[in-house]
């Protein structure tokens, strides 16, 4: 049976693309990919790439106060948001542009409309056309999902807040995730009064307790109102801002409300249960360590498989799909020990178990030393920092390493690779500190705070 196509690609985001580009690229197959937004996906247009950006602008008012510390005559300035954003924008149509051009580049045809499934081996598009495929893969992404409740679409979520006409005044965030976590740091840093409510005891839920606790109480440092404990119970519009009465009883007007309150894999209306495709409880495909779905010739890849919602997770799914099927050299995705960052002020990076998590499964040793870096206690602030390291009394391995310190991602990505390989505690200490930064602490633990 002859198709257009080798491989078909639905969604153009971080997986999808590399997938595409590769097989196309490197294997020589013919390759369609249709997107019905915008190239580039989550990550580029909505997710990592302007948010960090946005926590780049967000980060220079604290610098410009510590610079005068450093004695450094300079005045602050306001900050311009529309200008910031249109370059913001422009930057993100280059983004997309350099997109389009490695999928062309390699050979791609791109089709700029929705798809959806018809067959194991055939995609309608939104002009109602049709194209056959030897394979499908999966690659639309996930969305913000927003719990109901009364007033809910008067909530913002993670996708608007790129394009405000104008930064609120006092803005409530829901959640206490990495989106909502992150986003309180960048409003504030922006100059604008930040309320978080989070419905459990502590922000950033599986992660490390000491980390995490360290990172709600500098969020608090830094002005923002974290209310734990707290949710929103229903909301209204009151003159265009947003009333909120809270599950603490409280009644509040907000300029805007952001829910940040987890993300659903964008799977309605695919067509994947008519192809006896297998859902789970979120929406998500199911699918194998190959992420093959049930349906032979149909794979999915990235956030809409819900294993783990990471870019460079769902690039590697996207590799290591193109290996097994193009190359014909089955090839699982690792997802074990994969380092993480979450960029609050300070950062967290972290690779491996929490201290909690560990003790669970063997008898370990915590080396850890929290204290006020160099930089910041010159300037005369209070931030601390923390590097912690979870051993195994049985094999010495590290476990877990967990750091809170400005470009603690950067720092989180290295030891992730001695983490990967098994280095041992003594590993560590072996390794000569880099004098004089912050984490040269990280080798000069001598002794455990505690076991467990
Ligand atoms: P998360 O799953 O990380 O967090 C969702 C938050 O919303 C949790 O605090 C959760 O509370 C809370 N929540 C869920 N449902 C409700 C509800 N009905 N009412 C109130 N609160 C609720 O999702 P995010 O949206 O923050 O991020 C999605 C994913 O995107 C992350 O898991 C991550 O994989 C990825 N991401 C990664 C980033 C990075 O690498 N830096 C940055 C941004 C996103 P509870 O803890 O009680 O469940």
């Amino acid at each position: 049976m002859s198709f257009d196509y080798d491989l078909f690609v639905i969604g153009g985001g971080s997986g999808g693309v590399r997938a595409a580009r590769v097989a196309a690229g490197e294997t020589g197959a013919k390759v369609g990919l249709a997107e019905e937004s915008r190239y580039g996906g989550t990550c580029v247009i909505r997710g990592c790439v302007p948010k960090k950006l946005m926590v780049f602008a967000s980060e220079f008012a604290p610098m410009v106060e510590d610079a005068r510390a450093f004695g450094w005559d300079i005045a602050d300035g306001p900050f311009n948001w529309t200008a910031f954003r249109t370059k913001l924008e422009a930057e993100l149509d280059r983004l997309e542009g350099v997109y389009r051009k490695l999928l062309a580049n390699s050979g791609v045809d791109t089709f700029d409309q929705r798809a959806v499934l018809v067959d194991p081996h055939t995609v309608e598009l939104a002009d109602g056309t049709r194209r056959t495929a030897k394979h499908i893969l999966i690659a639309t992404g996930g969305r913000p999902s927003v719990a109901e409740l009364p007033g809910a679409e008067l909530a913002l979520t993670s996708n608007d807040m790129f394009h405000l006409d104008e930064l609120p005044e006092r803005l409530l965030i829901v959640g206490g995730g990495y989106i909502a976590c992150e986003f309180a740091g960048i409003m504030n840093g922006l100059g604008v009064e930040v309320i978080q409510f989070y419905r459990g005891e502590q922000i950033l839920r599986g992660f490390d307790d000491e980390a995490r606790g360290l990172v709600c109480e500098e969020m608090c440092q830094n002005g923002i109102k974290v209310h734990l404990g707290t949710n929103v119970l229903e909301m209204r519009d009151e003159d265009g801002k947003v009333w909120v009465k809270a599950t603490n009883g409280s009644e509040q007007v907000f300029d805007k409300v952001m829910f940040a309150t987890g993300r659903a894999p964008n799977t309605d209306g695919l067509g994947l249960e008519t192809l006896g495709i297998e859902l789970g409880r979120s929406g998500q495909v199911v699918v194998d360590d190959y992420s093959q779905t049930a349906v032979p010739s149909v794979y999915a890849i990235g956030d809409v498989t819900d294993r783990v919602n990471l870019t460079p997770v769902a690039i590697r799914e996207g590799m290591a799909f193109v290996e097994t099927v193009f190359r014909g050299n089955p090839t699982p995705v690792d997802h074990d020990l994969i380092p993480t960052a979450i960029f609050t002020q300070p950062e967290m990076g972290t690779v491996g178990l929490s201290e909690e998590a560990a003790a669970e499964q063997e008898p370990i040793e915590v080396y850890a030393t929290s204290f006020k870096p160099m930089q910041q206690s010159f300037a005369g602030r209070a931030q601390k920092v923390l590097m912690k390291l979870i051993v195994s009394q049985d094999t010495r391995k590290v476990l877990g390493c967990h750091i809170v310190a400005p470009g603690a991602g950067e720092m989180i990505q290295l030891a992730g690779i001695a983490v990967k390989m098994g280095a041992t505690k003594e590993d560590f200490d072996r390794t000569v500190a880099v004098h004089p930064t912050m984490s040269e602490e990280i080798v000069t633990m001598r002794s455990p705070v505690r076991k467990g």
